[in-house]
């Protein structure tokens, strides 16, 4: 994993003080990454307190440009993350691992796409299915990797998925599930079933 701590800085945010962490990969830009010098991708890590050692509350997150930006009510994104800031914030130690990749890893286009079959009554997983993509393509290694960086050994993961906790203990994070569901807008109610009933998340 060609994976470099590049900067890193204060970030007061309205959920407390964290450190922000950047990290660049000499990979080709995955599809919906920013890019780097023609080829790397960005990710982060949002940091506070001293996450050095075991049991740190952590959460895994992908970008996403609509949610979290322009407020789509389509997913539940914005505030998933929200809640997970909130509950390091309240326990004053733990780590987000940001991946800057829409559409879990489709782009933003190809999500765009997707929110189209979606209003031609395809769940968001035949969506996926029908643009060519698989249901996920998030990359744990990336996660796990960042995590090691900032001396993480084992985490408190903040997810419903099951995919998430099995992929990133593939990738050599040992892992104890807490659940992370929110309040979510009635327009997001068919998004979330899908994760529910086609992808295992957890009720
Ligand atoms: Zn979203």
């Amino acid at each position: 994993m060609d994976l470099t701590r590049y900067s890193e800085a204060r970030l007061p945010t309205a959920h407390g003080e964290f450190r922000i962490f950047v990290y660049r990969t000499g990979r080709p830009a995955g599809l919906g990454s920013t890019a780097v010098n023609g080829a790397d991708e960005e990710h982060v890590a949002l940091v506070m307190g001293e996450v050095a050692g075991d049991d740190v509350l952590a959460r895994v997150h992908s970008s996403c440009f609509t949610g979290e930006v322009l407020g789509s009510h389509r997913c539940d994104c914005r505030a998933q993350l929200d809640a997970a800031m909130d509950r390091i914030a309240r326990e004053g130690r733990g780590v987000l691992v940001y991946l800057v990749q829409e559409g879990r890893g489709i782009g933003l286009g190809n999500k765009v796409r997707a929110y189209a079959l979606q209003d031609q009554g395809h769940d968001t997983v035949d969506a996926n299915l029908q643009l060519g993509f698989d249901v996920d393509h998030r990359n744990y290694d990336l996660a796990a990797a960042i995590l090691r960086d900032l001396g993480v050994h084992t985490v408190r993961l903040m997810t419903n998925n099951p995919a998430k906790v099995a992929g990133l203990e593939a990738a050599g994070v040992p892992v104890r599930q807490e659940s992370h569901w929110v309040d979510a807008s009635e327009h997001a109610a068919d998004y979330l079933e899908a994760k529910k009933t086609k992808m295992g998340h957890i009720a």
